[in-house]
């Protein structure tokens, strides 16, 4: 065996089950572009005959990989996704093929038997050259195999994106509403808060109107907001009071400032937390500051999920991520359980 061969990303604790944790889990924010397995990946590519810049199959695991050597920060962690993965997937054979092996993976490696997985369709059409329609009804397809061989349930989110014009976005409003009896279940906002320009209350009302049409068709609303260091918790409290959303991906800032924490508690607004991945993108320094954080939310009464963000990307499964916090005693193992608890309270699945 080669001993040369890249082994990526963060060592992890030794992994010890936790007891009380369910048989079955929850998981809340999945993105596609991160949780399909390279090898599937490396076989849909070369199925569509797209063109990769590495011939050897574990060049391709390292590049579509995150690893702290290359990932310093969000933005280098979502060239990844950016550069590869979207694109691979950009058919719609490949979309139906990635969700249903992200459903069926998750559930067999680490018994995710409910999830909401998200992703942008307009990242998988090629800026416009395949049918949007197409590639949301593959993604169906995909999400009602896996549902009907394991017996799971699951939704889709479609993830709006910052970096994109207006009209994009009206238009993914417009077909996640067109498609919210058919399987997605809600919208959400991603991409990077580049500036603090992002961050204040005019930045984030470009989208009220659009986060109030979906929330009038009855779709639920979740912001990827207070992620990156640099932020300070207001982006989190601009996004409950104009998008009055219903979750929040990350807005782990927010453990920064107090009147962030008083209204996602008076809103009841719930955080998506994905330790490996904020490990990753360094949105915390390390796993002290993780404990910081989430010891400050338990403080202050604001609830939290765990969830993994990217589990292929990030080398990770939702179990692992429940044991990592117990092994590094940010969290108790009842603790644990009850954030699994709050995300099928909190899931935008019906019951
Ligand atoms: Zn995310």
């Amino acid at each position: 065996m080669n001993q040369d061969l890249p082994v990526p990303h963060l060592r992890m604790p030794e992994r010890a089950p936790i007891p009380g944790l369910p048989d079955k889990l929850i998981e809340l924010h999945l993105h596609a572009g991160g949780a399909v397995a390279p090898h599937i990946l490396w076989s849909m590519a070369h199925d569509q005959g797209i063109k990769l810049p590495v011939r050897d199959y574990f060049e391709f695991v390292e590049l579509v990989s995150s690893n702290p050597n290359k990932v310093k920060n969000l933005e280098d962690y979502l060239a990844i996704l950016h550069q590869y993965t979207e694109k691979i997937q950009s058919s719609p054979h490949a979309i139906e093929r990635a969700v249903y092996e992200i459903y069926t993976k998750e559930y067999r490696g680490a018994r995710v038997a409910r999830m909401e997985l998200r992703f942008n369709p307009m990242k998988r059409n090629l800026g416009g050259e395949r049918d949007l329609d197409h590639i949301i009804h593959a993604a169906l397809r995909g999400l009602d195999r896996a549902c009907l061989e394991y017996h799971l349930q699951g939704g889709l989110i479609f993830c709006l994106a910052r970096e994109f014009p207006a009209e994009l976005n009206e238009i993914m409003v417009e077909k996640a509403i067109r498609y919210r009896h058919r399987g997605v279940v809600g919208i959400d906002l991603a991409g990077t808060e580049r500036n603090n320009l992002e961050l204040q209350p005019e930045s984030v009302e470009r989208f009220a109107s659009m986060f109030q049409r979906a929330r009038d068709a009855g779709l639920k609303t979740t912001v990827h907001t207070g992620e990156t260091p640099h932020t300070n918790g207001d982006g989190v409290i601009a996004v409950v009071r104009r998008l009055k959303v219903n979750r929040i991906g990350h807005g782990i800032r927010a453990a920064y400032n107090e009147e962030a924490m008083k209204i996602l508690r008076e809103e009841g607004v719930v955080l998506e937390i994905c330790p490996t991945s904020n490990l990753h993108t360094r949105a915390v320094s390390g796993l002290p500051e993780l404990r910081h954080v989430l010891r400050t939310f338990l403080d202050r009464g604001v609830k939290f999920t765990i969830n993994t963000d990217a589990t292929y990307m990030l080398g990770t499964d939702l179990r692992r991520e429940a044991e990592l916090l117990v092994a590094a005693e940010i969290l108790t193992g009842a603790e644990v359980t009850r954030c699994f608890q709050i995300a099928e309270e909190a899931s935008f699945l019906d019951r």
